[in-house]
Parts: C-alpha cells; sequence; structure tokens
C-alpha cells in the first residue's frame, strides 16, 4: 500500500549506577517502531568502551532476548529504528553508527536528512575521508570527529559540526562518558527529554517512548539545542542564538507521531481529532456514517463525527500481523495487497452514505482501492475526506514524500482526483486549518513545505534523494 514514511526513530538514557539497559532500549525503541520499520541498533556503554548490534528488521527481529543480555550491562545506551530515505536498506546503514576516533568511541543516532551532505561528503573526500556507508550519518560522524581534533570537548565539536550541516536533524549520540542530544536550528524533526522517578536521563523522538520506559516528559528539546547528561549532571546548550525561526515539521500531527504522544504540550490523538472536525466545520456533507482508515484517519473520523453530528462507525479493520517478509506487490497486485491489509465491516456501511476519512492521498491509487471495497460492501455513496492538504511539492528533510511527478495532487483539480478515486465527493484539509492544529503555536513555527512549497531550510542542490548510490567510487561531484 503507498504510504508516507518518517525516516527514524531516536532513543538514548544515561543511568546511574550501570544496569542491563538494551532491555530499556528496546522497549523505547518498540514505541518508536512506527517511526522506521527497516533497521534496528542498540549500543551500550560501559566504563568507557562501547558495545553494540544492529541489524535489519524489526526491533523484535533484530533482537532476541539472548542477544539483549549479551549487550550486558552499561550506564548510557542509545538505539535507532530507521527507514531508509537517504541511504540503501543495507546493515551497513543501518545505525547507532559506531566510530574510533583519537579521543575515544562515538555512537551516532539520527533523525532526518541533510540537505547539503552531498557538498559536505564531497569535500570530506577531498580532504581524504574514505566513506563505508551511503548514509548521511556517516557524514555527520566524520564532522564531529574531526572538529573534536580542535574542539576542547565533544560537545564543543557537536556544536562546530551543528554549524556546518543544514536540513533536517535531530541528533543522540553517546561518547564514552556523555549522552547528547540536539536539533537542528529550525526543529523540523521532533525530540524530547525525560526522566525515570529514579533520575535516568532519557532522550526519545517521542514522548510515547518515555511512557514505554517509565519516564516522565520533561520537555521538548528548543530547535538549535543541545542537551548533555554526564556525571556533573544535565545541562543545556544553545548552538543558535541568532535563530529566527522554528519549523516543525506539521505531518507529524497528521501522521507521522503516535497518537499517544504529546509534541509542544498537545496531545496528537487531539490534534488528529481537531482535523477532523475542520473538515466537517469546513467540508459538511449529508451522510449516514463516518468511518475511518486504519490508522491515523481514526482520530481524524472521531473529530469528523463530533462535529458534525453524524454517527462514528468502524468500518475498515485492518490486518496488523502482515510482516515485512509479505512479498511487495507489483502494480497488478496492489489491489490484493489492499484486500490483504484492510477488511470492511459491510453492516457498518451497506446501503449508507460513508464519509470515510484517510490522512493523506499520495498517489491516489490505494485510495481509489479503497473507495472501490466500501461500494462493493454496498455502500450508497463514498465522501472522501482528507485531513492533510494535498501534497504539492518533495520533502528533503527526512521522509519520502516523493517527487511532484508521482504526488496526484500535482496536476490534477480536486474534482479530477475525486472522479479517478471514484469518490462521490473528495475534499482536504486547508493548509491554514492544518497549520493550527496545536493551540498556541503560530502558523509560522511549521514546515508545511510538501504542502505550501515554502522550505524553511536549503533544498539539496542535487535532486535525487539517494543521491550517494549514484556516485560512482572515486568520482568527484
Ligand atoms: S516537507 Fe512536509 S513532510 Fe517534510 S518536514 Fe516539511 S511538513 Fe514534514
Amino acid at each position: 500500500m503507498q504510504q508516507i514514511n518518517e525516516e527514524c526513530g531516536i532513543f538514548g538514557i544515561r543511568t546511574v549506577p550501570a544496569k542491563p539497559l538494551a532491555h530499556t532500549v528496546a522497549a523505547g525503541l518498540t514505541a518508536l517502531q512506527h517511526r522506521g520499520q527497516e533497521a534496528a541498533g542498540i549500543a551500550i556503554n560501559k566504563d568507557r568502551t562501547i558495545r553494540y548490534h544492529k541489524g535489519l528488521g524489526l526491533v523484535h527481529e533484530v533482537f532476541s532476548a539472548e542477544r539483549l543480555n549479551d549487550l550486558g550491562e552499561g550506564n548510557i545506551a542509545v538505539g535507532h529504528v530507521r527507514y531508509s530515505t537517504s541511504g540503501a536498506n543495507t546493515v551497513s546503514n543501518a545505525q547507532p553508527m559506531v566510530v574510533k576516533h583519537i579521543k575515544g568511541q562515538l555512537a551516532v543516532c539520527h533523525n532526518g536528512n541533510l540537505t547539503n551532505s552531498y557538498e559536505l561528503r564531497s569535500r570530506l573526500e577531498l580532504e581524504g575521508c574514505i566513506f563505508h556507508t551511503t548514509s548521511d550519518t556517516e557524514v555527520i560522524s566524520y564532522l564531529i570527529t574531526r572538529k573534536r581534533l580542535v574542539a576542547s570537548s565533544i560537545e564543543d565539536a557537536v556544536r562546530l559540526a551543528m554549524q556546518d550541516i543544514r536540513g533536517a536533524f535531530s541528533l543522540i549520540l553517546m561518547s564514552p562518558a556523555k549522552l547528547i542530544a540536539c536539533r537542528d536550528r529550525f526543529g523540523i524533526r521532533p525530540l524530547c527529554y525525560g526522566e525515570t522517578a529514579s533520575g535516568d536521563v532519557v532522550f526519545a523522538s517521542e514522548s510515547c517512548a518515555l511512557d514505554a520506559v517509565g519516564a516522565k516528559l520533561i520537555r521538548e528539546l528548543d530547535p538549535g539545542e543541545m542537551m548533555v547528561a554526564d556525571e556533573d549532571g544535565v545541562r543545556s546548550i544553545p548552538c543558535f542564538p541568532e535563530r529566527k525561526k522554528d519549523a516543525l515539521c506539521v505531518f507529524e500531527y497528521i501522521y507521522f507521531a503516535r497518537p499517544d504522544s504529546i509534541i509542544r504540550g498537545c496531545s496528537v490523538h487531539e490534534a488528529r481529532r481537531r482535523s477532523g472536525a475542520y473538515l466537517a466545520a469546513d467540508h459538511p456533507v449529508d451522510a449516514d456514517v463516518v468511518i475511518g482508515v486504519p490508522d491515523s484517519g481514526l482520530d481524524a473520523a472521531l473529530g469528523f463525527s463530533g462535529e458534525s453530528g453524524i454517527p462514528y462507525g468502524i468500518g475498515l479493520i485492518k490486518n496488523k500481523y502482515i510482516g515485512r517478509t509479505f512479498i511487495a506487490p507489483t502494480q497488478d497486485t496492489r489491489d490484493s495487497m489492499v484486500r490483504l491489509k484492510l477488511g470492511v465491516v459491510s453492516s457498518a456501511v451497506k446501503d449508507k452514505r460513508v464519509v470515510l476519512i484517510d490522512d493523506s492521498i499520495v498517489r491516489g491509487t490505494t485510495s481509489s482501492y479503497i473507495v472501490s471495497l466500501i461500494r462493493e460492501a454496498g455502500a450508497r455513496e463514498v465522501h472522501l475526506r482528507i485531513s492533510s492538504p494535498p501534497f504539492l511539492h518533495p520533502c528533503y528533510y527526512g521522509t519520502d514524500v516523493d517527487s511532484a511527478g508521482s504526488l496526484i495532487a500535482c496536476g490534477h483539480s480536486v474534482e479530477d482526483v475525486a472522479r479517478i478515486t471514484g469518490a462521490d465527493s473528495l475534499a482536504f484539509l486547508s493548509v491554514e486549518r492544518a497549520l493550527s492544529l496545536c493551540p498556541g503555536y503560530s502558523p509560522d513555527s511549521y514546515c508545511a513545505a510538501c504542502f505550501n512549497g515554502s522550505y524553511p531550510d536549503l533544498i539539496p542542490t542535487v535532486a535525487n534523494k539517494d543521491r550517494f548510490d549514484d556516485i560512482t567510487p572515486g568520482q568527484i561531484p
């Protein structure tokens, strides 16, 4: 099924005294599994030595109980789940990326895409660096270790490296003695800080991972902020004092984040309900039942129902047991893939006028299959309401919102898309509404570039998102 994917989830913990931390990190990563399902990795620091394991697959596939036990005790640990939007899906590109340098070891976990990594990588190669992977994270690791040669501390090296890199990055790093977390100058990807009752310091992409390990959300890191946890406690270092703008990815609220996470003090579930209520107010329709496409369409469907007074129904059931091992269908067999993944509750839609809520339309193929499934089950009318604005531009900041050519809303009117999907009517959330899903924050404080084309930071000069895969070894672009 066509869907938009987030690149990664990251997690880090520092505890005193040392504990068998691998199980804790695995719990945090499992809570972040929705952010990446292709690879997982954990690195543990015991007595200034870093041990790690990573592999392709879901967290529970990569880490058996024995494997977690083998990682042993530690007082700092980091972990990562990956979906590859930049670089191939290989074990060498999995994270944490653990490097050795003259001052010790470093384990790096990264969420986001750099937009100048082509230039940085070329520069580093000209200076003699030899890359072993195609991921942005190796570029970041090289930058930090090189800055460390002149910086007085690892956090100063990270701060200097942050000045050089552009685009989206939330990072969690582990040095022999420190756990470090930082966000890019615009705060495009989320990152939060929490503590357990026993004083363990935890950083994670989303607060649902703090909940999973019994930590309390203290706050989110500010855009451009670095936080360091070491034997002196926790301290904050602002890295871009001149910073002018926040640009959190608004699609975190609509689709990427888990509904039980809190971002900017706002429940993701409530933000999604609000999107449905806005749709009902702005694009009302006479209907008998509101149903949502699982999972992220469900919260918006509740909101639509509450605002419109049209009863909420469970009309689509998602099969949660289709693993990655299911062979991806060819274009010809997408229909059967949708049938396998989604079942229709006929009694909820038969002879009814149905409002169908989904979070987005990418190519339109999945939406048309779902509309036809509901019609086959006997619905009289299907009115499609989308809880995001139309995708009109690619994303360069760590998701796989694709090039304009493959986005159905580019070059098609809303009426055209309704006709292609087979819906009786179609409406999208407006950009203005999307930017007001979280009360108390200015519309200017988000990235909504895939909807409005307004990119908060540089976009790549080389448009191919998997650009490094295209470089012949030794070629200097
Ligand atoms: S371009 Fe879209 S998906 Fe990418 S960071 Fe901005 S809002 Fe999020």
